[in-house]
């Protein structure tokens, strides 16, 4: 039974380092991200019987009609998040299965994440739990609302598209802090990098995403 289950994790490892040199041939050049992505299981953040594609560039579906995003993206936006610097505190918006926290736990001292789905935000507790990552705090809520309690943060990432960028999220950004955002409707979704200076908002578009909708926390 040892050796099986060591077998299993020395595949999921070489299969983990197949997928970080495809990113690192995609165009991921941070360092720290590639680390991350080799060290962190995305298997333990899907059910069971799509465990075999984990390590597959895709997106995968976490139930509840909504997805894990392509290991790309999830790089990605790790990747802009740490461009200027290593922020202190980072708030993520849809926890999902946690798999994104559990990157940017690797990356940033302090890691909050919040998840309009019970069910899902109860299932990424116990990972992140089991995973020993002392240092992602999660609630159950509506994002759109951000998390005032810990603001401001350095960072914030969203990985669910509002048609509109949260108000709230602005407010609790740092000063330089950046804000990564997918906006729009789907089929026409852009990926936004704002950062917040003295007296503005600056933006930046980064790529053409496609994410599923940040909705209201009652609907
Ligand atoms: N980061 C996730 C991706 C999950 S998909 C991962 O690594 O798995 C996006 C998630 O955003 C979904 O779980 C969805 O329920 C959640 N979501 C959508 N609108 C939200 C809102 N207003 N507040 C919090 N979570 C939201």
């Amino acid at each position: 039974m040892k050796a099986r289950l060591k077998g299993i994790g020395m595949t999921s490892q070489r299969t983990r380092n197949r997928l970080v040199e495809r990113l690192a041939d995609e165009g991921i050049e941070n360092q720290a991200v590639l680390e991350a992505m080799r060290e962190t299981p995305r298997h333990i953040f899907v059910d069971e019987a799509l465990a075999s594609r984990a390590y597959e560039n895709t997106a995968l579906p976490i139930g509840f009609g909504q997805t894990l995003s392509q290991p790309y993206i999830v790089a990605r936006m790790s990747e802009a998040l740490l461009r200027a610097g290593t922020p202190g505190k980072v708030l993520e918006i849809g926890a999902g299965s946690g798999y994104q926290a559990a990157i940017l736990a690797h990356l940033v001292p302090e890691v909050f994440t919040v998840e309009r789905i019970g069910s899902l935000s109860r299932k990424a507790r116990r990972r992140f739990r089991e995973l020993g990552l002392g240092n992602i705090h999660i609630k159950h809520s509506d994002g759109k609302l951000g998390w005032s309690k810990h603001a401001p943060y350095d960072g914030i990432i969203a990985t669910a598209a509002p048609r509109q960028i949260p108000k709230s999220l602005l407010e609790q950004l740092a000063l330089y802090g950046r804000l990564i955002i997918p906006v729009g409707e789907e089929g026409a979704q852009k990926l936004l990098l704002i950062t917040r200076t003295s007296d503005a908002f600056e933006q930046e578009i980064l790529e053409p995403v496609s994410f599923v909708p940040m909705l209201a926390g009652d609907n």
